[in-house]
């Protein structure tokens, strides 16, 4: 168990599980890019540490970028996704891979979408390496999903609660059972 700011977390997944996902991504993705160059677009601050893996195991010569959103405050979605850095503006014409961390009600994502919607990309696809599929609202596919995952708080492999926690390589999981005991 470990300690963040006032709340209590518990290992949910290893490090190697992470790694299993992310590999296995990269491959699906690699067997629909071979032929050509795409750009894949993280979605920071939560996506670093997987775009760094994820392009450590992707094989075939892509491009990388990032856009910057913000949406959650503490435990909770704030339901307003700010964006605070725009699309790169040289992907006309290219396929362009969007790597989420953590795909959850689907707001940020509808963000994205519209984001994009002005660019004229030959393609444009999304991949998350987490995803919540009890909550989310089904507006858009998801073309590549890592690990699905319950409707549960997470942190660690560049998520956070309140910035803390994103340096951890493993994932852990609220634990509710403690605030629970903190009630009673
Ligand atoms: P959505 O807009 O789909 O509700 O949430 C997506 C964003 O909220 C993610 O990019 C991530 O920043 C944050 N988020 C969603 N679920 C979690 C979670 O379980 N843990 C953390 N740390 N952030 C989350």
């Amino acid at each position: 168990m470990i300690k963040l700011h006032d709340k209590y977390f518990k290992p949910f997944l290893s490090e190697t599980k992470i790694q299993t996902a992310v590999a296995e991504l990269a491959k699906k993705v690699a067997d629909d890019y071979k032929d050509e160059i795409p750009v894949f677009v993280g979605v920071l601050n939560g996506s670093f540490m997987f775009v760094a893996d994820f392009l450590k195991a992707y094989p075939y010569p892509c491009e990388v970028s990032f856009v910057k959103l913000s949406s959650y405050q503490g435990l909770t979605s704030t339901g307003i996704v700010e964006t605070l850095l725009d699309p790169p503006d040289n992907i006309e014409g290219k396929s362009v891979i969007i790597l989420e961390d953590i795909i959850d009600s689907g707001r940020t994502l509808k963000e994205l979408v519209n984001l994009f919607s002005n660019t004229s990309v030959k393609e444009f696809k999304i991949a998350s390496l987490f995803y919540k599929s009890a909550i989310y609202n089904g507006e858009y596919t998801i073309d590549y999903v890592g690990i699905d995952i319950p409707d549960k708080f997470i942190v660690g492999y560049g998520l956070d609660y309140n910035e803390l926690g994103r340096n951890l390589k493993e994932v852990y999981q609220l634990n509710q059972q403690h605030m629970i005991n903190l009630v009673l």
